[in-house]
């Protein structure tokens, strides 16, 4: 689909579009994990992010932490039926005194029976690709976080092909790729298709969905009104349509929708909830996130569905 036509549908009836991305949905619902293993300290001005030292966000800043807190939170996370957990690290590349820890953490948590491992730890280059890949890890997560045109306008100490290239590694030395976006951030309706048409591009096996929750002192922390509860189910929509096979996955902001709305994104568009916390905001019960998820009619993917994929 191109980008006329992917327009026309983002401006279409709104339950015409859903029940047109609807087509798409598939059987069950996936749940994942992360573990805030590195806070803060970091170089790059994300105009967005809590956790860059350009702004004066006052969050709580700690190094990499040990092995043994990873392994219990992947632990916790597989009692809340979650089926994949990431390590998530602050920072534009992981810090090579670091790496090997992190891989380290990687082979423990492809020990857990029924845990799949993710890892967001930044932008890569082509060896630690390859270290990642070696050690075994299933899925890497690098968000493509907003259109390549507006890429400017959120941040200028890295750029948007950079960003891709560290997709492209993923994909090269064979692990899966999660790769999403940040709506909410100012982006006009045209370039929230450009990012469903870049996404459809990389092809990721899963698409984070976040939408911006507006942190104070950063200079995004006025943007609560830079988009409505129907323009993000307009985008959810869209982006399942031109990624009809990739799981999108509601993770950080999903609380701007109502609960009505987060149910009907799940009838319709979204495969996949984020549990638990998320980087620096707490998230949701997981015991209330079950409930809602039952009250959808949807299946929750199981521990042996997971392990077969
Ligand atoms: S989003 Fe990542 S790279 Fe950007 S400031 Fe935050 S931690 Fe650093």
């Amino acid at each position: 689909m191109d980008k006329a036509e992917l327009l026309n549908l983002y401006n279409s009836d709104l339950k015409e579009l859903l029940k047109i991305s609807s087509v798409h949905i598939k059987e069950e619902i996936e749940l994942c994990s992360i573990l805030n293993a590195r806070n803060g300290k970091c170089s790059q001005n994300c105009k967005y992010c809590a956790q860059s030292s350009h702004y004066n966000t006052d969050i709580e800043t700690f190094p990499l932490v040990d092995i043994e807190t990873v392994k219990k939170a992947a632990l916790d996370a597989k009692k809340n039926n979650a089926t994949r957990f990431a390590i998530v690290t602050s920072g534009k590349t992981p810090d090579e005194s670091d790496f090997d820890t992190m891989l380290e953490m990687i082979e423990q948590l492809n020990k857990i029976d029924g845990i799949k491992s993710c890892a967001s730890i930044g932008i890569l280059n082509e060896q630690q690709a390859q270290k990642l890949a070696k050690t075994g890890l299933k899925r890497f997560h690098h968000n493509i976080n907003t259109a390549g045109s507006y890429y400017p306008e959120v941040c200028t100490t890295h750029s948007f092909e950079e960003r891709l290239n560290t997709c492209k590694l993923v994909k090269k030395y064979g692990m899966e790729l999660c790769c999403g976006v940040i709506l909410g951030m100012g982006e006009t309706v045209e370039q929230r298709i450009e990012m469903a048409l870049t996404l459809a591009d990389i092809e990721p096996d899963s698409i984070p969905i976040n939408i911006l929750m507006p942190v104070k002192n950063t200079p995004f922390e006025n943007y609560q009104d830079k988009i409505d509860e129907e323009n993000i189910l307009r985008t959810l929509a869209v982006f399942k349509i031109a990624n009809p096979n990739a799981v999108l996955r509601f993770c950080g902001g999903r609380m701007r929708l109502s609960l009505e709305n987060q149910m009907l994104a799940l009838k319709t568009c979204v495969d996949g909830i984020m549990i638990g916390n998320y980087l620096t905001k707490t998230g949701r019960d997981p015991v209330a996130d079950m409930e809602m998820i039952k009250e959808t009619g949807r299946k929750i993917s199981c521990l042996t569905t997971s392990k077969a994929n």
